[in-house]
């Protein structure tokens, strides 16, 4: 599977994705001639009544569907991954680390330093805002995403930090070290 091209496992009895019969094991390429780079392109471009959406069936083929719905109407499908990306994870190297500090022989995921701006808007993960470039902050603007919740420390550590640039008129974004 390429970038970008995200995986059908799931397609609910009812929807418009059985309806244009789309099935489990096409892939989704793009909606209106845009790739979708993850679920916040997937939810905000699929916001329309009309959408041309190119699948590539499970044997090749690529079909563009052109379907007209009630703006709110969803595909009706589950992809492969959630977040339909990678899961980011954090990039610094905090000497108190809490989870460097865990005990060995807990389940894996435990051990994963997330820090994805994605978690935080749809499940309220905690971010540093640390690991974000330019793209990433300019996406959380134009689809006006919000509660971001980020976090800051009061220890010294070893992060390498770049402000991010929170808001076109943001000057003073929070600094992650505090003497
Ligand atoms: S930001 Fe959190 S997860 Fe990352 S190194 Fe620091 S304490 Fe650990």
């Amino acid at each position: 599977m390429k970038k970008n091209e995200h995986l059908i496992t799931v397609v609910y009895p009812g929807s418009i994705a059985e309806e244009m019969e789309i099935e489990t094991g096409d892939y989704l390429l793009a909606i209106n001639d845009k790739e979708i780079k993850d679920v916040f392109d997937y939810r905000y471009m699929i916001k329309d009544e009309y959408i041309e959406v190119l699948i590539r069936k499970s044997y090749g083929e690529e079909w563009l569907l052109e379907i007209e719905k009630d703006y709110d109407d969803d595909l009706g499908v589950e992809f492969e991954n959630g977040l339909m990306s990678d899961y980011r994870s954090c990039t610094n190297k905090c000497m108190f680390c809490f989870i460097d500090q865990m005990p060995p022989g807990m389940r894996e995921t435990l051990y994963f330093k997330d820090d994805d701006s994605r978690l935080s808007f749809l499940q309220g993960n905690y971010i540093t805002l640390t690991n974000m470039n330019e793209n990433d902050v300019d996406r959380i603007i134009r689809y006006n995403l919000s509660v971001m919740r980020a976090v800051r420390t009061a220890a010294p550590c070893s992060r390498a930090y770049k402000p991010p640039r929170l808001t076109p008129q943001a000057s003073k974004p929070c600094a992650p070290h505090q003497a």
